[in-house]
């Protein structure tokens, strides 16, 4: 066994993702004397290669911003969302509505504040082991071992940390994705700012939707293009990979490429954030359930982390038995439960159901695209459904007959957690 040093970091952060990395910049704006303190372990180097379709809503743009970051790195900006089903489509006119960047550089950019802010990042030291004490939480890593009063689990979801925690709620979700070339199929959309979202892998069973997201890097341009799926309501599991190459070869692109990502955990509100010196913070924690989102939310998690850590600094209590709850109740918590709530009620059988309404009442599409983006915080699940009931009171879309099936889906979901 290597000669292991023994390190006295107060707090360890594991993971140099968007997590990791907004948990410790927010620390230094609320606690700068905390800055020495911490140590953040990264077991690559950046920049490093992350399977992501790099969509940055309007949400995780407002998040950089209260971090006083701009997106300083090459990107597309996105003004148009096409959005298909089975029998229809609908364009929507969006200005500014999301960045598309590559995740490598967006990390290495966020990684590069973290130093600058007065860090230490160590970078190639993988956390192997986590073990608690009744006073601390000890990180043994390729490199040394480090006792630490709090441990921020920062590692995504096929991590380390989140298995400190019981597994009890996480809902799992796929995503798979690979950059292709422009392709005729893609008409103008690298130009005119457009990405595709397309539903139409519902009639086969999967709950989800494919995306096609343009991008830049310098003088390459090309699109990342994948599907994401909440695997307990997909009737179709298993073959995810094969729904991707079928819609993409549909849409006259090449699928030699090798299709990279895997499985995850959507947020569950049933699900522990937290023990006694240990805090999850991004995928670790529990992304997006409707729409597979992760990095707003990981912007978001490291906000509530640092707070919570000043907090417990501030009481001397590194017990953390209020962070799940506090992350429920914050606009994170909130968005993220009306998600799961509308991916439960609405992907069965397909949202095939509330498309009608959705593409021809212009006011809720724009709501609907007010919550997935995040544009508007105060949309919220109700709102959606409450304006889904005007409509089929006033124009009889959707037939009060599905209105009737989602209500009741909606009801049962919200009384359940
Ligand atoms: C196919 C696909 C497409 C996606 N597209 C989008 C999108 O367009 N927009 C969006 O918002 N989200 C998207 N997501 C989700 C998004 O990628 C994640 O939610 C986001 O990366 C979460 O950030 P994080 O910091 O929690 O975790 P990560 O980004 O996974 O970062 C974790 C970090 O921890 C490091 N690490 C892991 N284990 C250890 C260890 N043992 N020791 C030390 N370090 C460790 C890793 O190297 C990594 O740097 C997509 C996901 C997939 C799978």
């Amino acid at each position: 066994m290597p000669n292991m040093g023994s390190e006295n970091h107060q707090i360890v952060i594991v993971g140099a993702g968007p997590g990791g990395c907004s948990t410790a910049l927010w620390l230094a704006r609320l606690c700068p004397r905390l800055v020495e303190r911490t140590v953040i372990l990264e077991k690559y180097r950046h920049p490093r290669p992350k399977v992501c379709a790099g969509g940055l809503t309007t949400r995780a743009l407002r998040m950089l911003a209260d971090m006083g970051l701009s997106l300083n790195i090459p990107h597309a900006k996105i003004d148009h969302v096409r959005l298909l089903f089975e029998n229809h489509s609908a364009e929507m006119a969006r200005r500014d509505c999301m960045r598309i960047v590559r995740r490598e550089q967006f990390d290495a950019m966020l990684a590069d504040a973290v130093r600058a802010a007065g860090f230490e990042l160590h970078e190639d030291e993988e956390a192997l082991e986590a073990g608690f004490a009744r006073d601390s939480c000890r990180v043994k890593t390729s490199k040394a071992r480090y006792d630490a009063g709090v441990v921020v689990g920062a590692d995504g979801s096929r991590g380390l940390t989140h298995r400190c925690l019981p597994n009890y709620g996480r809902y799992p979700l796929v995503g798979l994705a690979l950059d292709t070339p422009v392709t005729p199929g893609d008409g103008d959309d690298l130009e005119k700012g457009r990405i595709t979202i397309d539903f139409t892998c519902n009639a086969s069973g999967a709950a989800g939707y494919m995306w096609h997201f343009p991008f830049r890097d310098g003088k390459e341009r090309g699109y990342n293009r994948g599907i994401f799926c909440s695997l307990k309501e997909s009737t179709n599991r298993g073959n995810t990979a094969k729904l991707l190459r079928e819609g993409l070869r549909a849409r006259g692109v090449n699928t030699r490429g090798r299709i990279r990502g895997g499985c995850g955990g959507g947020y569950h509100p049933q699900r522990r954030l937290s023990r006694p010196h240990l805090l999850l913070v991004g995928d670790a924690a529990g992304g997006n359930a409707l729409t597979g989102e992760g990095i707003a939310q990981a912007l978001m998690y490291g906000r509530l982390a640092a707070e919570e850590i000043v907090r417990a600094f501030l009481r001397n209590d590194f017990s953390f038995r209020f962070y799940t709850a506090r992350v429920a109740h914050s606009e994170l918590g909130r968005n993220m439960l009306d998600s799961l709530r509308i991916a439960k009620s609405f992907y069965p059988g397909g949202p095939a159901a509330a498309v009608p309404s959705i593409t021809a009442d212009a006011a809720l599409r724009e709501q609907v695209a007010d919550f997935i983006s995040g544009t508007d915080a105060r949309t919220s699940q109700r709102g959606i459904t409450t304006r889904m009931l005007a409509g089929c009171i006033l124009h009889g879309t959707p037939d009060p007959r599905t209105m009737l099936k989602i209500l009741k889906r909606f009801i049962r979901k919200t009384a359940q957690f």
